[in-house]
């Protein structure tokens, strides 16, 4: 098994700010394996918020002896999964990195795209939200404009001007607004604004308050007139027994759980829950995003248009009609390499 590996610099159309942050780019590792005369590829995204960077996950990478067991089988993944999970180098991204790359060389080696793999049917793949950052108002005004296409909007709030930046929006349009705190809230405050939002065709409110505040969720979930979504609360499977009380549905990410390996897991046990789920991403080119697609039809909601905000995306096969995720009918992800170097 060849595996090598890549820092590219991921860049925003729009300088992109959430709660806790502004950012312009974002740090991806493309890696890629050949077994057989077969090219395969997965990504990593590093998260600031959960302590990861690129050398970390450069780091992580080049502990991994790709030749050796169980690395060196293409269809050992839940073993190499393990592997990855109890090596103390390892981050979140890289584990998904592996992962997806190993997902992608399954399905092309078996001539299979990844959602057969997994036993979904491709029409069922969902409708994407189009993220808007926080943005001075005229800002937000353009970028609602460009999202025309998009039947969905998801909304970035916990600063100060949030009820401003949804008003502004709704001088443009009525369509449905899924709204994302990013922890900005505190209890009082975000059940206030959430019963405001509830009157502007909000559906549902992403990680209202800080992720270390679970009983004041679970007290906000109980009055709330909208779903509370977790996203910073929801890493990996063994979160949801702790969580689930506090909740109405979970954000799944590749990049936080490890790939779709684990996000599969989560998804059975936070049906077990009863539980709703939503498919996120980070700012991830068309590998992430691509994989993360072919996991759509088991979900309620998705959020994957991280590599729609990019200016340079450097993997294509990934269309969006009308909003709705187009499953490629290729084999493994589906997406191909637009000049990486
Ligand atoms: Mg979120």
């Amino acid at each position: 098994m060849k595996a090598e590996w890549k820092d590219v610099r991921l860049n925003l159309i729009h300088p992109f700010t959430i709660a806790r942050s502004t950012r312009t780019h974002y740090d991806s590792i493309i890696l890629t394996l050949e077994y057989n005369g077969v090219t395969a590829y997965g990504e990593a995204v590093p998260t600031l918020r959960y302590d990861e960077d690129a050398g970390k996950v450069n780091a992580a990478l080049a502990s991994i002896d790709f030749d050796s067991e169980p690395f060196s089988d293409p269809f050992k993944l839940e073993d190499i999964d393990s592997a990855c999970r109890t090596n103390p180098l390892m981050t979140p991204s890289a584990i998904a990195a592996i992962n997806i790359a190993y997902w992608d060389l399954q399905g092309k080696l078996l001539g299979q795209p990844l959602y057969r793999l997994w036993g979904l049917d491709p029409m069922k793949s969902l409708v994407s939200t189009f993220t808007i950052g926080i943005d001075e108002i005229d800002v937000i005004k353009q970028k609602v404009k460009e999202a025309e296409i998009y039947p969905i909007l998801k909304v970035k709030q916990g600063l100060d001007n949030d009820k401003e930046i949804i008003l502004a929006i709704r001088e443009l349009t009525d369509k449905p607004i899924r709204v994302d705190a990013n922890e900005g809230w505190s209890k009082e405050e975000a059940l206030e604004k959430i019963e405001w939002l509830a009157g502007q065709n909000v559906e549902f409110i992403e990680q209202p308050l800080p992720a270390d505040k679970l009983d004041d969720t679970a007290w906000l979930k109980e009055r709330s007139p909208l779903p509370i979504v977790a996203d910073e609360n929801s890493i990996v499977k063994e979160d949801i027994p702790k969580i689930a009380y506090a909740f109405d549905a979970l954000n799944i990410k590749l990049m936080k759980c490890g790939g779709p390996t684990e996000a599969l897991k989560m998804i059975h046990t936070a049906r077990s829950y009863g539980l709703k789920i939503m498919l996120g991403c980070m700012c991830e080119s068309s590998i992430a995003i691509g994989a993360a697609a072919h996991l759509s039809p088991l979900a309620d909601w998705a959020d994957l248009d991280g590599n729609l905000l990019l200016s340079n995306d450097p993997f294509r096969g990934i269309d969006i009609k009308d909003g709705k995720l187009l499953l490629p009918d290729k084999p493994g992800i589906g997406v191909e390499p637009i000049g990486v170097d």
